[in-house]
């Protein structure tokens, strides 16, 4: 029988990260083109909090759930989170495993497919079963400009997800769930990183991109710090996160945290609005999948308006603006 493993997440406001839900429901598809496949998922938290998800996993059609909980696993630890999840792996046997390609995520991942001598497809689009029962994990390469789908000749075959990639189940799918906890044997272990303190990025948006439901984003075209004062007003206006190309990024004027796109973030919110975005493949990617798409722009010839539902051809210091004082007197 073959198996399928997830990685449980645990954000640090001690809740599943959503990118579980996602690849859950992706994993049931994959487990029905295999031959009766089950799907796992393995949960490594501070002692007494895996009872709070239980019912999540169940609802989330989860065959088994293998939990690892200690008071030392607060906060996660590369060295300590990587021997446990080895630990589970070894005993659990899956085919194929499967990590939300967030902070952690890419952290964990490439620990364990290098201690397994495995490869690992990272920041997958796309998954899927080919005729002879392989995982098949497709990925942007070359710099975007083609999609290659990857096999691995090694068990696990591992793959990474960027979070808001997959849809979750659109209502719950209930299962007899089977919790089966693990005893971290992590003693005699001695890290050689300690946990000081955890300080939040300055930009409280950051944190909420990706649950936001409006994103208005800047690139090279609002042009100096100025320019992205106005488009921060301009989300503020309109109760938006501000998010930013690699164009805007690579000239100071927005962290790398809010970069959106290939190398960014992938978001889906119900409105994106880019001003002064070319509409680069790279930038196309990481918000496609948003409701309504509407884009400011100059050159009417801009890519970034064969994707949008809504364009307007002008300049963002004239448009923004005017837009301000709209919203603000509403
Ligand atoms: C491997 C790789 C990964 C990448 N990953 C990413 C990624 O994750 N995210 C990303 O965004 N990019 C990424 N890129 C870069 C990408 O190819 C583009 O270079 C980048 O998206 C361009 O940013 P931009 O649209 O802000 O700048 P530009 O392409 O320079 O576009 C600026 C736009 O602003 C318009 N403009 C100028 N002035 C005004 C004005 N006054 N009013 C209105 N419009 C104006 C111009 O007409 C133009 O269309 C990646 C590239 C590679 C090779």
């Amino acid at each position: 029988m073959s198996n399928i493993l997830l990685y449980a997440e645990v954000t640090r406001e001690n809740f599943l990260h959503t990118v579980l839900f996602e690849l859950a429901y992706k994993a049931q598809e994959l487990a029905q083109k295999l031959d009766k496949a089950e799907v796992s998922a393995f949960l490594i938290c501070k002692t007494g909090l895996a009872a709070e998800y239980k019912e999540a996993f169940i609802n989330s059609a989860f065959d088994n759930v293998y939990i690892a909980e200690d008071d030392s696993l607060e906060n996660y630890s590369t060295e300590l989170y990587s021997k446990i999840a080895l630990d589970i792996i070894k005993e659990v046997k899956p085919d194929i495993i499967l990590v939300g390609a967030t902070t952690q995520g890419r952290d964990l991942a490439p620990r364990i497919s290098s201690s397994l001598h495995t490869g690992l497809t990272a920041d997958c689009t796309g998954l899927d079963i080919n005729e002879k029962g392989q995982l098949a994990a497709t990925r942007p390469t070359f710099g975007g400009k083609l999609m290659a789908t990857i096999l691995c000749k090694t068990l696990p075959q591992m793959a990474t997800v960027r979070p808001k990639v997959f849809k979750p189940a659109p209502e719950n799918i209930v299962k007899d769930t089977k919790f089966v906890y693990f005893k971290p044997d992590i003693e005699n272990i001695k890290t050689k990183v300690e946990f000081v303190e955890f300080v939040k990025g300055m930009n409280t948006c950051i944190n909420e991109l990706d649950s936001a439901q409006i994103i208005v984003a800047g690139g090279r075209g609002m042009k100096n710090e100025a320019g992205f004062e106005l488009l921060k007003n301009f989300a503020e206006s309109i109760g938006g996160c501000v998010g930013a190309s690699r164009g805007a990024v690579e000239m100071g004027l927005a962290p790398v945290d809010i970069q959106i796109g290939q190398t960014g973030k992938t978001v889906t919110p119900k409105l994106y609005i880019a001003c002064g975005i070319s509409g680069a493949i790279q930038h196309i990617v990481g918000m496609q999948e948003s409701d309504k798409i509407i884009a400011i722009n100059n050159d009417e010839k801009a890519p970034i308006f064969e994707v949008c539902d809504c364009g307007y051809v002008g300049d963002v210091f004239e448009v923004l603006p005017r837009l301000i004082n709209e919203f603000k007197a509403e």
